[in-house]
This record gives structure tokens, sequence and C-alpha cells, in this order.
């Protein structure tokens, strides 16, 4: 599905998607109605009890940290924490639900009506089309709110396992496995209001959303291991149209990448089955990111068909004001802040700011690199960071966490350079027999013997010979082509083997020149 493809679908129908997010809280220490421990993986069947195997008779008592957790969620996203709430049953038969019914929240949750600002930078046609009334900076980047429906609490199911078929599909599989390990597990769930208006947006609302529970530190938020999931319910409708068209809901995308691919191949879907005089079909399609495509799952339950009643195995639950502002205390900074930080503070441009909030190891790290360096240096490691540090670590594949060299070895790398100690040319050296050796940069220069010469004595001697040795290029430059200065500076630098100070080079250079 191309690109283009979309941009021309766009110009006709306008996208309407609202996301449903499953996060598992893995930071408990124990699961939601029982004793049983959270963790990911580990032998099948291990960690259950009666309660989560849904025995007959055995009776569920709410963890409190896993409600606390969902408070404090509701909190980071503005919404309001319900003062009176309860547990509902939800009714359903599935292999992998013992018990026949799920606990969850129905028409009393913990946490309602909240928001989520999002930014999106300029790239082209994932973006929303009409960004002028959102205020689009020139680059078309923007910031767009999204309104949160609701965040309720429940307990995850556990997982099928289909052997014998094509791996991990039904189709052609000759048994079913369940394993139990994971049911039970306390898992929040965040329904967004229908405000997001292309595959890009809802990839940055996932993505911020994300960064949000990781600042809270509730969830791993691994998405491959499934303690982040995203569905997305998306509909198109004519520009111009205030009516909603039908929805379909995509599962079933464990990446980023997937829900963007995803929502982009429904929306071009929707919009040829429209064309063609066709009709869209409420329903589940489950995306495979193999093949590219989504395919009709299963016709979309109704709530009635759930016969959601209150459970009666727990009372309702009261929130004091008094409980609701100690949750608050323990917000931590939000991206949003440290954002806004990074800019008053460190006086980094907006995008610097951006990148280095979006990932909360880098942020600490460059932290620390500043607390060392000074303000005055904040800029220099920021570039460093994004450019170098970053490229090396995407070579690798790894994070910042895995990154060999310290926030001191890069302190120091920004330190030389700026006082002169060695060239630019010889920082990247430098950087590169870092990151394979783990040694501090002032080692590294003296093991190579790297000093930079700013002597202008010695410089002028090398000068003059360039000078001799180039009548015409002389020349040239007296008559007014100044760009020769730069073949000068090449000169000089070879003949110095790299090592001469480059702005001291150009000053003995246009010196010499122009006297
Ligand atoms: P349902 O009753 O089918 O579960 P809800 O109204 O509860 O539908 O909404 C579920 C999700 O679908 C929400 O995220 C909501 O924003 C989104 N949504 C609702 N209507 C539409 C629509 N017409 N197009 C796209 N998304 C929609
Ligand atoms: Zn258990
Ligand atoms: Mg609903």
């Amino acid at each position: 599905m191309h690109k283009d493809r979309l941009a021309e679908v766009l110009e006709t129908w306008e996208p309407v998607i609202g996301l449903e997010i499953h996060t598992e809280l893995t930071s408990m220490n124990t699961k939601m109605f029982c004793g049983c421990p959270v963790e990911f993986g580990g032998e099948p069947n291990t960690r259950v009890c009666p309660v989560c195997l849904g025995m007959p008779g055995a009776l569920p008592v709410p963890n409190q940290a896993a409600i606390e957790a969902t408070v404090l969620c509701g909190l980071a996203t503005e919404c309001d924490i319900e003062r009176d709430s309860q547990f509902h049953r939800k009714n359903y038969f599935y292999p992998d639900m013992p018990k026949d019914y799920q606990i969850s929240q129905y028409d009393r949750p913990f946490c309602t009506d909240g928001r989520l600002d999002v930014a999106v930078e300029g790239d082209g046609v994932t973006q929303r089309i009409d960004t002028a009334e959102l205020g689009a900076a020139e680059d078309g980047s923007y910031t767009t709110r999204i309104g949160i429906t609701r965040i309720h609490l429940e307990e995850d199911t556990g997982k099928m396992v289909h052997v014998g078929g094509t791996e991990g599909r039904i189709a052609g599989a000759t048994h079913s496995l369940v394993d139990f390990n994971r049911a039970g597990t306390p898992l929040i769930e965040l329904v967004t209001e229908p405000d997001i208006r292309s595959p890009e947006e809802a990839r940055r609302f996932a993505q911020r959303l994300r960064l949000v529970w990781l600042t809270l530190g509730i969830s791993d938020c691994n998405m491959e291991e499934g303690s982040l999931r995203v569905d997305a319910n998306v509909s198109i409708r004519k520009r111009g149209e205030t009516e909603f068209g039908t929805k379909a809901e995509i599962k079933n995308m464990n990446s980023f990448k997937a829900l963007h691919d995803g929502l982009l191949y429904e929306i071009v879907r929707q919009a040829e089955v429209l064309e063609q005089g066709g009709t869209v079909i409420q329903e589940t399609r489950h995306w495979d990111a193999g093949a590219k495509r989504t395919s009709a799952l299963r016709s979309k339950e109704e709530a009635h068909d759930y016969r959601y009643f209150p459970e009666p195995d727990m009372v309702p639950f009261e929130f004091s004001d008094e409980f609701v502002e100690e949750v608050r205390g323990r917000l931590p900074e939000l991206p949003e802040a440290k954002r806004a930080r990074f800019i008053a503070g460190y006086g980094l441009p907006p995008h610097d700011a951006m990148v280095l909030t979006s990932d909360l190891e880098l942020a600490a790290y460059y932290e620390k690199a500043v607390a060392q360096a000074g303000n005055e240096r904040a800029k220099a490691i920021s570039n460093l960071l994004l450019n170098d540090v970053s490229a090396y670590l995407n070579s690798q594949g790894i994070g910042i966490g895995e990154f060999g060299a310290s926030p001191s070895a890069i302190v120091e790398l920004v330190t030389v350079v700026e006082d002169g100690t060695i060239s630019g040319k010889q920082a990247k050296e430098v950087f590169t027999q870092m990151t394979a050796s783990g040694e501090m940069p002032s080692a590294i220069i003296e093991r190579l013997g790297m000093k930079q010469v700013s002597d202008s004595g010695a410089i002028e001697e090398v000068v003059d010979r360039v000078i001799a040795a180039n009548p015409s290029e002389v020349e040239a430059y007296r008559g007014g082509k100044q760009g020769l200065i730069g073949f000068f500076v090449g000169q000089v630098m070879r003949e110095m083997g790299g090592q001469a100070n480059p702005k001291v080079v150009n000053e003995v250079l246009r010196r010499k020149l122009e006297g």
C-alpha cells in the first residue's frame, strides 16, 4: 500500500480513529485478585491458584496497588477520578478464561473524561490535512488534543497456543493448549474519543501514552510481549461531513509501525468499498503484518452480548478526596513538563528537547552529563547525543542503557573539542575508539598522540609553504574568488596530518592571503 494512494484517498475522505489500549500492570508484584506473582513467560501453568483458575467458590481480593496505579494513570491524563465505582462481570465463553467471565468495569470505571496532547511532526500525507486550524508551524508540525473517554481496570486472560498447523495460527492447527500464567494479571484499558484523524496521529498518541505509562512506572509496556496492546477503531467520512461512518476494529497490531500500517491499509480499503457503492460492515478485523492486509475476524460483539452485571463477590468502591490527593502526590514529572524544562532550563531548541525526553534513559543520561559539564555545554552535549551517539546506537540496535561510554566520557569529549585540544575530525576518531573500548577520551588522545596543533608559529610555516606552492590559486583568491579558502585550508590540514586547529589555520591563511 503506497502513501501516494493514501494521499489520493485523503483528498476525498477523512479518517476518524479511536483507540482502545490495554496495558498489563507488569510492575505489580501480584495478580489482580489473588496472590500469584506477575511475571512474563515461565513454565506454563505454574503461576496459578484456585482464584485465577476460576475454581468454584474461590473469592477474589482486589489488589490495592493496582487500583492506585489506575488512579495514577487517570491523574496523569487529566481524567476525573470517579468517587463511586465498582467491578462488573463481563460474561463470555473463551477457553482462555476458565471462570467464563472476566472481572472488568462497565458503567462505573475509575477514570473518565481525560485528555492527552500529542505533538505531530510534519511528514506529509500520513498526518492531518486541515492543520491550519490547529495552528500548525511552518514545517507542518502541530499539537492535537485527544480526548480520553475512560480508563478502567480488569484482569487479563490466559493465553492460547495453537499447535500442529502453521505456527501460532488457528487454521490448520491440530490442537490448542492453554497457559493460565497470564490469567488474572492486572490490566488497564484506556479508550479514546474518536478524535484521531490520521495513522500518524494514532501512532504518536500511542507512543506518547506509552511514555507517560513508562514515566509512571506502572508497566514495561513491551508491545512484543503483549504488555501494551493497541486496538484501533477506524471509519471514514466524506470531507465536510459531520456524521461518522461505520467503523471497523483492527486487532493484532504489535508494534507502532503495525498500528500505522494497519490503519493506512484499512482506510484505503474502506474508501474502495464505498467508492464501489458498497457498505463498510461493523466488524473486528485482523492485521496480518506479513501480508500487509486486514481480514475479517468476527462480527462485532455488542455490550448486551456480555450480560454485564455488578460483581457480587466485591463491594463497590468509594474513593475519598484524601485518597485521590495522596495518589496525586505520587505523580512524577510527566513527559510534557520535562520537555518544557529541557527547553527552559537547558536552552535547548524544541526538537532537541522532544527527542531527548522521548526516551527516559536518554534523558537521564543527558541530565547526568550536563550536571557535570555545566549548562553552557548543554547544546553541545545534545548535539553529540542526537547525532553521533544516536547513529551509533541505531547501527548497533541498542539503547542508551547498553551504551559503553559513560556520561563523563561524553563530557570529556565535548570539552576537549571545545578547548581546541583535538579537532572535530579527530573527535570522530576518538568517538569510534571510545565506543569500541570504553576508554576515556583523554586516554585515547594520549595513546594515539593526537594533540591538535594550535601553535600559530608551526601553522604559519606550513601556510607559507602552501601559498608558495600554489601561485595561480593565490592570484585567483586575491582576484575575488574567496571560496578558494576551503582549498587552502584543505592543503594545510593535509600537510599537518589533520592535526591543525582549523580555526587558527583559517585565521593565518586569511591574514597571509589578504595581507
Ligand atoms: P462500541 O460500542 O462499538 O464498543 P464505542 O462507542 O464504545 O463503540 O467506541 C469504541 C472505540 O471506537 C472508541 O475508541 C471510540 O472513540 C471509537 N469510535 C466510536 N465510533 C467511531 C467511529 N464511527 N469511527 C471511528 N472510531 C469510532
Ligand atoms: Zn492466582
Ligand atoms: Mg464500547
